[in-house]
């Protein structure tokens, strides 16, 4: 891993395995791909979870993680502070900083959505994560694994918010938007999506191309949160032999849709909506699944 920084929006690339001699962020800079020489920095925070550690601290008193004083300097170069860093840091032990590469645009082209025809995806940064929205149908599509990123940091915000599980809302599924679900094109490589059947039998579907990443339409968020809250998960028949993507059986996701799933239900309870009222069209304060998981990374 050798990692650069936007200096504008702060958004990490790794440019060990690229020929180009620049980055193209969709912030709109242009990132030389030299990562930075490295310079020796004392140990001041954790590598496993970047929480500050005491000085002659042995073990990180938030996670636990040994405090490893004097690394081989194997590991990354924080693009941030350019501290060495042991092998395995997740953290910069200098500056904290998470190391979280996302995927490279080879183009400054802008995708086109899978849903609308003609209609290029805006991107859009989600806490520093680059993903991009369809202005019209307000799909989102995650690039690489930047979806199990995004859900994993709503799931860490929740644990350290110390809220506890939502109780259940047994609502309605809209099945019926389903039923005009066609086999939709990756916005990259324009080969066929994969359709995962959410839970197997929820009749929630999401689009997911192995190469490039995942799509999402506006409402499916919710009503993949309606389905774990019925209890959908429990009822599911086993996780599938191939390995192969199964959002339900991944208790980070499950416990983010529930936070996301919760977001929605206050959200509908503040602005005294009825259920059948509520839709994420113009002038409703989440739009879509970027403004939710926006929200919630806010909070
Ligand atoms: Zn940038
Ligand atoms: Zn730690
Ligand atoms: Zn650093
Ligand atoms: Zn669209
Ligand atoms: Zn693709």
């Amino acid at each position: 891993m050798k990692l650069v920084a936007c200096p504008q929006c702060h958004a990490q690339y790794d440019v060990a395995d690229i020929a180009d001699e620049t980055v193209r962020c969709p912030c709109g800079a242009i990132i030389s791909a030299n990562p930075p020489v490295a310079v020796d920095a004392a140990v001041k925070r954790c590598a496993a979870c970047g929480a500050l550690v005491a000085d002659g601290e042995q073990v990180c008193s938030y996670c636990q993680a040994a405090v490893v004083r004097d690394p081989v300097p194997a590991g990354p170069v924080c693009p941030e502070c350019y501290a060495r860093n042991p092998e395995g840091a997740r953290h910069c032990t200098a500056c904290g900083v998470a190391f979280l590469p996302q995927p490279i645009r080879r183009t400054a082209d802008p995708l086109e959505c899978p849903t609308c025809a003609g209609v290029h995806l805006a991107a859009r940064s989600l806490g520093g994560l680059w993903v991009d929205e369809c202005p019209m149908c307000l799909g989102l599509w995650a690039p690489g694994d930047v979806m199990d990123r995004l859900v994993e940091r709503v799931r860490e915000r929740r644990r350290r918010d110390g809220k506890t599980a939502c109780e259940s809302a047994h609502r309605e599924r809209r099945a019926a938007w389903q039923a005009a679900v066609s086999y939709r094109r990756c916005p990259v490589c324009r080969g066929g999506m994969q359709r995962k059947n959410f839970g197997h039998r929820s009749g929630v579907i999401v689009d997911w191309c192995g190469s490039h990443g995942t799509w999402l339409d506006a409402h499916e968020m919710e009503d993949i949160a309606a389905f774990v809250l019925e209890g959908g998960l429990e009822t599911a028949p086993a996780q599938q032999k191939d390995g192969s993507w199964n959002l339900p059986a991944d208790p980070a996701r499950t416990a983010a849709i529930l936070a996301a799933e919760q977001l929605l239900a206050d959200e509908r309870a503040r602005s005294n909506e009825r259920t059948q009222q509520w839709t994420f069209g113009p002038g409703h304060p989440f739009k879509g699944i970027g403004d939710l998981i926006a929200e919630f990374l806010k909070r």
